[in-house]
């Protein structure tokens, strides 16, 4: 059994060929990935029997995420983004990060405190995300900013 395979039995899932892939498509990323990205990989991409694996995609997305394996991420932009769950079967309440430049939905290892909900609350779900910019574009845009400062002064002195 690969590492992906036990992975999979160990939430219960029993491993196809297409979950381990889904499976490894989306902890390979840094960052969510949205809903449509995935279908293109796993439905449009494939060259036989494109409506049985669109069934079987759906179908295995949702399993995943029913068993904690991945959860849903809503960033506001609109598009369902999913990313794998570090702590499946927990009560996983991160926060994420949506960087408004590059437009990537990260998780953050931060969590929320257990005793943030009061007595008697039952949460079903989180959608807890922080907007702005992300470590990448920062380092990007400081660089421009840089560079544009550079020739500012080469330009004054010729
Ligand atoms: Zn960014
Ligand atoms: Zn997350």
């Amino acid at each position: 059994m690969t590492k992906t395979e036990k992975i999979l039995s160990y939430h219960g899932i029993r491993p196809t060929q297409m979950r381990s892939k889904i499976y490894k498509f989306l902890k390979r990323k840094q960052s969510a990935v949205s809903f449509s990205d995935l279908k293109k990989a796993f439905v449009q991409k494939s060259e036989t029997n494109k409506t049985a694996n669109r069934t079987t995609f759906y179908r295995n997305l949702k399993i995943f995420e029913d068993k904690g394996l991945i959860h849903q991420i809503n960033d506001g932009t609109g598009v369902a983004k999913y990313a794998i769950s570090e702590d499946a079967g927990k009560k996983d309440l991160h926060l994420h990060f949506h960087c408004t430049q590059c437009l990537e939905t990260t998780c953050l290892p931060s969590r929320m405190p257990e005793d943030c909900l009061p007595a008697q609350y039952q949460t079903q779900g989180v959608n807890l995300v922080l907007r702005g910019i992300c470590k990448k574009c920062l380092r990007k845009l400081s660089k421009m900013r840089n560079e544009s400062l550079w020739t500012e002064k080469n330009v004054q002195r010729t």
